[in-house]
């Protein structure tokens, strides 16, 4: 989909600027980022992506915060500067085009996973077996540079939820808000996974009940999301000043 008409591209953009605003101050307040870490970004249409900048807290942003940039990562509207892991979100995006939204982020149990050489892949929760089926670890890759988006690439076809060797989390999904959703279960998770370790007696699903919450899981798959989305009640957030139609002019153009 493009959006060639300007108004319908203005209130998709509108609609998830407030979208970004919002998750990321959930991330935020969940303790799943610290000071300026993390990112999160919307496929707008087929050739633009909304991302947050770097260097700003995920918890203060604001809808005119945000930028806008082209699938080579160009910044085509907006005053600060792009994400610096624009690229990952850029990856994800060129091989999944179901994919609209995508979280980064780190959650300190999960990333404590990540930092320790574990995956989170032992099917101890039926729940997370059906949402996200495993998810396996990265091997680790400077940030912001082609080490880290090739030792994801090989991930994202087959997950919705990778963990990155000694640094965090990213999740994908169909829309932003189901890749927080993700985020959310991830390092739910990871807590579950640790105190059933520290309890002495792990007892991980067996392959035939693992084998049955696949079929659910592909059934799901085939039918849309597992979770029904829930639209955040962003509108009140919306300050006058947020949406500059003159950042929009140079993408309908
Ligand atoms: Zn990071």
């Amino acid at each position: 989909m493009l959006y060639h008409d300007r108004k319908a591209l203005m209130a998709s953009n509108r609609k998830n600027r407030l979208e970004i605003v919002q998750y990321g101050r959930m991330l935020h307040e969940n303790g799943f980022v610290a000071a300026t870490d993390g990112n999160l970004s919307v496929r707008l249409d087929d050739e633009h992506l909304l991302v947050t900048p770097t260097c700003i807290s995920k918890g203060r942003m604001r809808a005119s915060d945000m930028v806008i940039v082209d699938m080579a990562g160009k910044r085509l509207a907006g005053k600060r500067r792009v994400s610096s892991e624009i690229g990952m979100h850029l990856l994800i995006y060129r091989m999944r085009p179901d994919v609209c939204g995508i979280v980064h982020a780190h959650p300190p149990t999960a990333t404590g996973f990540a930092a320790s050489g574990y995956d989170l892949n032992r099917p101890l929760v039926c729940e997370v077996v059906v949402g996200l089926g495993s998810i396996p670890l990265a091997r680790y890759g400077t940030p912001g540079t082609p080490e880290l988006t090739d030792a994801l690439e090989p991930l994202i076809p087959h997950h919705d939820a990778i963990l990155m060797a000694n640094h965090g989390v990213v999740t994908f999904g169909s829309s932003l808000e189901s890749a927080y959703m993700k985020m959310e279960t991830v390092e739910h998770f990871a807590k579950i996974a640790l105190v059933s370790h520290l309890l002495g007696n792990e007892q991980p699903l067996g392959e035939k009940e693992v084998e049955k919450l696949h079929e659910v899981r592909n059934r799901y798959n085939h039918t849309g999301n597992a979770a029904s989305p829930r639209r955040p009640a962003a509108s009140d957030d919306l300050r006058s000043d947020d949406l500059q139609s003159d950042d929009l002019r140079s993408v309908t153009k």
